[in-house]
Parts: C-alpha cells; structure tokens; sequence
C-alpha cells in the first residue's frame, strides 16, 4: 500500500506547517491527490489514522479532493481533460502530449487550535 508513504510524508508537512502557525493541535486536513495517484480514500484515511496517531494531528479529520487529469497537446498547444484513459489529443488525435494534472498530492488547507 503505497498510501502509508504518502501520507507518512504529508504528516510531516503537516507537523511543519503547525509548527510554522503556532498550531498545538491539528483538527482538521485537506488533500488534494491527482487521480493517476490511484489512491483508494478508504486506505488513505486508513494510512492517516494510522500514522498520526500520537503526534500533533491525531484524530484530525482528513477531507481527501480529486485532482482531474489533464493533459496538453504540444501540436494544438492546449489542454484537454483526460477521458476514459485516453491519452491521445481529442482534437487532432496526436501522440505528442504532456500530463500537465493529476499526479500532484497538496496540502491544501489545515485547521487547528493555537
Ligand atoms: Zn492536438
């Protein structure tokens, strides 16, 4: 299960932006994961429980949002949502693109007790 590392790593982001607001106790989390993480919600909340048990961020509430897929086609020179795994352009059908969303995992918000 690879969502342990990942939020082994998030935890210690969130025990560094705590820190940096003066937070004694971590309430509450949200995540922002790319789909082509291919995390399951059910092992991430699991993997966090587990993980945060015991630091500043024990019994948080973690709210886990998906990051679309998108990707950008270097001959049309736009982006395109990712449909149904293709990862050809929908316009021109070329080969030559770039994932540009989908892979990030974000701390995107953090609530706690000063
Ligand atoms: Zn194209």
């Amino acid at each position: 299960m690879h969502e342990f590392s990942i939020m082994q790593n998030l935890l210690k982001i969130i025990e560094k932006e705590a820190k940096a607001n003066s937070l004694s106790k971590v309430n509450g989390i949200t995540v922002k994961i790319g789909k082509l993480r291919q995390v399951v919600p059910e092992f991430i909340e699991f993997a966090f429980a587990t993980i945060a048990k015991d630091t500043i961020a024990d019994g948080a509430k973690l709210n886990i949002e998906s990051i679309p897929i998108t990707i950008h086609c270097e001959k049309c020179n736009k982006d395109y949502p990712v449909i149904e795994d293709t990862y050809t352009c929908p316009d021109c059908d070329s080969l030559d693109i770039k994932v540009i969303t989908g892979k990030e995992i974000i701390l995107a918000s953090i609530e706690g007790d000063q």
